[in-house]
């Protein structure tokens, strides 16, 4: 009795321990797993019907079998469906909508993925899925065309562009440049219209101009610019860089730089400067006149730019410098302002009103205070020896800002004059020419109020 006892105890021990541990295996194995397929649909809730409709199935034990499934007010279209006999880990599909689906007017539709996998869990029957989600049908483009625009724009200089776009799920809005170059629109004097400053980069050789919408759907609609393209040949001088110089002024202000502290040859220590600083400072400056804020402004006006009272010129706009050295050409660059130099320590005046947006050393450029005159159009003084104005500060016509001076990479005293629009620089000749300006950018605004007077 005693031994049978035992004997069974060992018995029904074996088969308890056997019965866990394929219980323990049954739960964790891969052929058992008790998830259900992972479905994504790509989406944001718009749909143009055109693109194809991304799906991704994903499970562990592998999809085995799955549907796609269109509904629209009044019918079912099955989009694909598929029964694998290698069940997939991962499955990624790109649907396209058959021709007699697109033509539905239907405002929403259905979309519903239903999935099962190899596992054998449940009896053997797998774990299943049904995911279901709604899109908003968005087949339109959006309406976009010119409402006025300056007829001509220069190689370095300016332009103005008003133009209307709408869609009921407008997403993006931008005018783009053949060079790549995006410019930011703000909203116009009523619903549906947008005005913009443009630029073209005196570096750019082409400049095309189109205004670009998209929408939640992903419809794209894009409008040309009619700009009149003039070239304005810049001068380029070659320059010998002198021992003297290049051991006195560029030997000290090495000192002041990081990119060009410690080197030892003269000729790199100049590189450093006029291209790391240089390209490091104008970053900075690039970075600060970029932005463009989302107001409606009805108008803009501007006075003609005069900076520095009988400043003379001693440096122009565009000027592309080549450096030589020994006879070899070691580096070069441009000059993007006007250098003005009238006596020392000259009164900078504002010449509009604006709000500091910068006021603080730059490296070459010395002390710069940055001023933001609205519509993406900016002003840049360097080189100042004091600066009266703080970051944030609003700044009347009229009012001196700072005055001239030797800060920076600066032989003598005087004031670099520059001006941006979102970011790149453009001829400040233009902006300094009352005519310049009617012409260009106040009757262009003046025509277009008109236009949409008439069409509202
Ligand atoms: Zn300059």
């Amino acid at each position: 009795m005693r031994r049978k006892k035992s004997y069974s105890s060992v018995v029904f021990m074996l088969i308890f321990f056997t019965l866990v541990g394929a219980s323990v295996f049954v739960y964790n194995a891969k052929m058992f797993e008790r998830v259900a397929p992972e479905v994504v649909i790509k989406s944001n809730g718009f749909w143009n019907m055109r693109s194809p409709l991304s799906i991704s199935l994903k499970d562990l034990s592998g999809i085995v079998n799955y549907r796609v499934t269109l509904i629209t007010k009044d019918e079912e279209f099955d989009l694909d469906s598929s029964t694998l006999l290698t069940p997939k880990n991962s499955i990624n599909l790109e649907l396209k909508v058959p021709k007699k689906i697109f033509r539905f007017k239907d405002k929403q539709v259905k979309i519903v993925v239903e999935a099962s996998d190899a596992s054998k869990w449940n009896f053997f029957a797998g774990n299943s899925v049904k995911k279901e989600i709604v899109l908003i049908i968005d087949k339109r483009r959006p309406n976009v065309s010119i409402v006025a625009n300056s007829y001509k724009i220069r190689n370095g200089g300016s332009a103005i562009v008003v133009f209307k776009a709408e869609d009921e799920n407008l997403k993006d809005l931008y005018i783009e440049l053949s060079s790549g170059k995006r410019f930011k629109a703000k909203p116009f004097y009523k619903d549906g219209y947008f005005i913009s400053l443009l630029a073209w980069d005196i570096r750019e050789e082409h400049f095309k101009a189109n205004v670009v919408a998209t929408d939640e759907a992903s419809n794209v609609s894009k409008a040309y610019i009619p700009l009149y393209l003039k070239v304005k040949r810049y001068k380029v001088s070659k320059i010998k860089l002198s021992n003297k110089f290049l051991d006195g002024k560029i030997a000290q202000l090495s000192e002041e730089f990081i990119e060009s502290d410690g080197l030892e040859d003269p000729i790199e220590r100049f590189k450093a400067i006029n291209e790391d600083v240089r390209a490091k400072n104008e970053a900075l400056i690039h970075e600060v006149t970029s932005a463009v804020d989302d107001k409606q402004i009805s108008s803009f006006r501007i006075n003609k730019f005069y900076p520095l009272k009988n400043g003379q010129v001693v440096a122009n706009f565009g000027d592309h410098r080549l450096y030589y050295y020994n006879g070899e050409k070691v580096s070069e660059s441009y000059h993007l302002g006007i250098d003005y130099a009238s006596v020392k320590m000259g009164s900078i005046k504002a010449s509009n009103s604006a709000t500091v947006v910068f006021s603080n050393f730059n490296g070459i450029y010395g002390n710069l205070p940055i001023l933001s005159h609205g519509l993406g159009l900016y002003t840049i003084y360097g080189h100042c020896s004091s600066v009266n104005v703080q970051e944030g500060d609003k700044v009347r016509a009229g009012q001196e800002i700072a005055n001239t001076g030797t800060s920076g990479y600066a032989m003598g005293d005087h004031l670099h004059f520059g001006m941006l629009v979102q970011g790149i620089e453009v001829r400040p000749q233009e902006w300094m020419d009352k005519k310049w300006i009617k012409q260009n950018i106040t009757d262009i605004i003046k025509d277009a109020k008109k236009i949409i007077d008439h069409k509202n």
